[in-house]
């Protein structure tokens, strides 16, 4: 099924994002994912999308548990793509591989540089930027097709307005919805919707919620992403900085926070970001009211 219909409905979809385990284990002696994914499957989303490991490490298994959230557990599955580091036969190869599972939507996405090669030639390779995979996807295949979007602009962009630009472009090669990067305010997310209207986007925008449960957790998660903390979210962080439990509990109120001022703004849905951690991603959904 492709999930643009599930927007089609009246009524916030509940998504969430898995990580495949990080090392390339063979598939069936990684147990822990598939107990995650058990416990996640009760809280009854609409679909699980299954992230793309940047550098390689995870990539094997992303369309193996996309495929599996589909075909065992029954939940409708999202698989990611990056495409740098890709040529246009690699690409090829894994969209048939995905179209063989059954696998009816894609996260089509450019993919950051990688951490450890300053002189990454990005010119070279046969991608560049995601509108390039899109339009490829859009071309070849009938997947539904998704891309993220930056409220905050994305950390390379010189100026929003250039983001805005490119988001659009996305769009126009034949984006079915977005999904945005995190953020911690909600101010941020919905002068976003204004300025993205403003442009002619047109396509639901998802916001995507990170509950932030350890205070170290949340400085490379910024310094990766380049999302603001606001002021309240700081002064939970400094405050229960060497408190574990505590900030675990705040982390979970703040969340569940942000969801509940998302959903009463009218948002299409919420994608959470679990963590791979079921248990916290069940009490921030209930005590948001989404489970
Ligand atoms: P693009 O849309 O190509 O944008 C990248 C940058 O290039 C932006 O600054 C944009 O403004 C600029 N740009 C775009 N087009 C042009 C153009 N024509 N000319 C000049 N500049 C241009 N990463 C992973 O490795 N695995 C994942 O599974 C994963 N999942 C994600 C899920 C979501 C919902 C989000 C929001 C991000 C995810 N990421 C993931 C991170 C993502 O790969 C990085 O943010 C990456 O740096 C950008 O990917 P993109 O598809 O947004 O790139």
């Amino acid at each position: 099924m492709k999930l643009i219909e599930c927007y089609q409905q009246n009524k916030p979809v509940l998504s969430l994002e898995v990580s495949p385990p990080r090392r390339n284990a063979p598939i069936d002696t990684v147990a822990q994912i598939f107990d995650t994914l058990h416990r996640l499957v009760e809280l009854n989303p609409s679909y699980i999308s299954v992230t793309y490991g940047a550098g390689g490490s995870t990539r094997g298994n992303t369309v193996e548990i996309a495929s599996r959230i589909k075909n065992d557990y029954g939940i409708e599955s999202m698989a990611h793509l990056t495409c740098v580091g890709h040529s246009r036969q690699d690409i090829d190869s894994i969209l048939k591989q995905m179209a063989e599972k059954g696998i009816d939507n894609i996260l089509a996405l450019r993919g950051d540089m990688p951490e450890n090669e300053p002189d990454y030639d990005i010119k070279s390779q046969d991608y560049h930027y995601a509108v390039e995979l899109i339009r490829e996807v859009k071309a070849k295949t009938d997947f539904c097709i998704v891309a993220a979007a930056y409220p905050e602009g994305h950390p390379e962009s010189r100026r929003l307005s250039q983001d805005l630009h490119h988001l659009k472009e996305k769009v126009d090669a034949g984006v079915d919805f977005l999904i945005t990067q995190m953020f911690f305010n909600n101010r941020v997310y919905y002068e976003f919707m204004e300025r993205t209207a403003a442009i002619g986007v047109n396509v639901p925008i998802v916001p995507g919620v990170f509950p932030v449960l350890h205070a170290r957790q949340i400085r490379r998660t910024i310094y990766l992403c380049g999302a603001s903390i606001p002021a309240d979210l700081l002064r939970l962080v400094d405050k229960y900085e060497d408190q574990p439990a505590e900030m675990v509990k705040a982390g979970i109120d703040y969340a569940a926070g942000q969801i509940v001022d998302l959903l009463e703004n009218g948002v299409p849905g919420i994608h959470f970001y679990t963590m791979n951690k079921a248990e916290q991603a069940r009490e921030i959904l209930q005590k948001a009211g989404m489970v």
